[in-house]
């Protein structure tokens, strides 16, 4: 395999010690659902190290078992001998790419996704279908159960859609309503202004009541997620830098985002680029500044609401938040100091939902059972809200909540907050 062009390859020092305890194999959601060794972070391992030993062609039948991985990362918690499996997984991913690229992801992901514009405009019929009643009338008629299932799920999953994106709605700055004590730059995220832009519009209002002047620079591109889930890291690696040198264009204290996804790859622009003698520096400081937004709120001097919000509330973990940022007690803590929340804790909350980001349109099946465990958990609490911080968990919720015909709504942590202090503010 010509390996001299690759920039990720999977460490041998680090996966030919794996002792095959079988560890990772209780935590894999995909192993549960198949219980197959090839579904398993153990038989993704054994795969990779044989194709890369050239034991085992590099089949699309071995590249499809590092696809079918949820990324969830649960694997490089439990394994006890610090394999990471799902860096693996992904990294094998990569290393496909570069030995048989696929066109359409170069435009995709280095064209449509790296380029703010662009990607507003190919989301531009969404914005129609919801604002001009075209989605209101499909459900009135019930157009859309005659859709087929997983078209039917994909239409379900959509949020209510904006009148704009919310990267055009928001000022580059937005002032502290009361005494300015931190220069906070916002990360807005693709899918949180094209999609969940309520959210994020709260998130820099909670900012601003608690002593935050906002920066939202409006340049910035994708994370690089997406690119990094289908084998691009050459091109995370190019969103990277971009991104960076934004930021760095601002006296911030901390660089603060409502996506738990954006935030676990912005976390790693920092590793990404260490061997680079130009931007590790740089990207170590972007690194070291990112924070959660439940994250950061929890860590300053937080104005408790004494409006309530009257709910009985459960939360989903997202993975890259929980696991690849270590952030689960502050969403938690937030909702709870709300008035009238009454908090109920989900069994399997840290479980993954089955969205990792595409899955339910590349690998419907697996989704969707993964998601209806989930349903089964959420069911149990009795819970009139889920809560959770990244939007793809959220879309997969919102489908999987449709599917069971449930009266259910999703929300992120931060608008519990905002509503609250709403209503403090109408009762003064
Ligand atoms: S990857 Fe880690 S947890 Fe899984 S079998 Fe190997 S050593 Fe055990
Ligand atoms: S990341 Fe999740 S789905 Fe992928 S191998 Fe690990 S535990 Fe399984």
């Amino acid at each position: 395999m010509p390996f001299d062009k690759i920039i990720k390859i999977p460490n041998e020092n680090v996966y030919l010690n794996c002792i095959r305890c079988g560890l990772c194999l209780a935590v894999c959601p995909t192993y549960r659902e198949y219980k197959n060794e090839t579904d398993s972070p153990r038989g993704r391992v054994a795969l990779a190290r044989k194709s890369l030993e050239d034991e085992l062609i590099l089949s699309p039948n071995l590249v499809e078992q590092m696809y079918s991985c949820l990324d969830c990362l649960a694997c490089n918690d439990i394994c006890p001998v610090g394999i990471k499996p799902a860096d693996i997984a992904m990294e094998m991913r990569h290393v496909a790419e570069q030995v048989k690229p696929t066109g359409w992801k170069n435009t995709l992901f280095g064209k449509v996704i790296a380029n703010p514009d662009h990607l507003e405009l190919v989301t531009w019929p969404l914005r129609v279908y919801e604002n001009l009643g075209l989605r209101w009338l499909v459900h009135k008629l019930r157009i859309n159960k005659l859709f087929p299932e997983q078209l039917r799920d994909l239409e379900s999953m959509l949020p209510k859609q904006p009148k704009k994106p919310l990267r055009k709605a928001l000022p580059l700055i937005s002032h502290s309503t009361n005494e300015s004590k931190y220069r906070v730059g916002f990360f807005l995220g693709c899918a949180q202004s094209l999609m969940f832009s309520e959210e994020s519009a709260a998130t820099v209002r909670v900012l601003n009541r608690n002593g935050c002047t906002v920066i939202t620079p409006k340049e910035t591109v994708c994370c690089g997620m997406p690119a990094a889930g289908y084998g691009r890291q050459d091109l995370v690696i190019e969103h990277a830098k971009v991104n960076i040198e934004i930021f760095e264009r601002e006296e911030l204290d901390v660089i603060v985002t409502d996506c738990a996804t954006c935030g676990s790859k912005l976390r790693e622009y920092g590793d990404i680029l260490e061997n680079d003698p130009v931007w590790s520096e740089k990207a170590r400081n972007f690194s070291n500044k990112i924070h959660d937004i439940s994250e950061f709120l929890m860590a300053i001097p937080l104005e408790k609401p004494s409006g309530k919000f009257d709910a009985r509330i459960t939360y989903h973990d997202p993975c890259h938040l929980r696991r690849a940022q270590n952030v689960w007690k502050e969403p938690r803590a937030l909702m709870q100091m709300i008035d009238g929340v009454e908090y109920v804790e989900m069994p399997e909350a840290d479980w993954c939902c089955g969205s990792a980001g595409s899955q339910l349109i590349t690998h419907y099946e697996t989704s969707t059972h993964v998601l209806d465990r989930k349903m089964e958990n959420l069911k149990s609490t009795g819970a009139e809200i889920i809560a959770s911080g990244c939007p793809g968990c959220q879309m997969q919720l919102m489908t999987g909540i449709q599917r069971e015909g449930l009266n259910i709504k999703v929300m992120h942590p931060i608008q519990l907050l905002d509503q609250a202090y709403k209503s403090q503010d109408k009762e003064e």
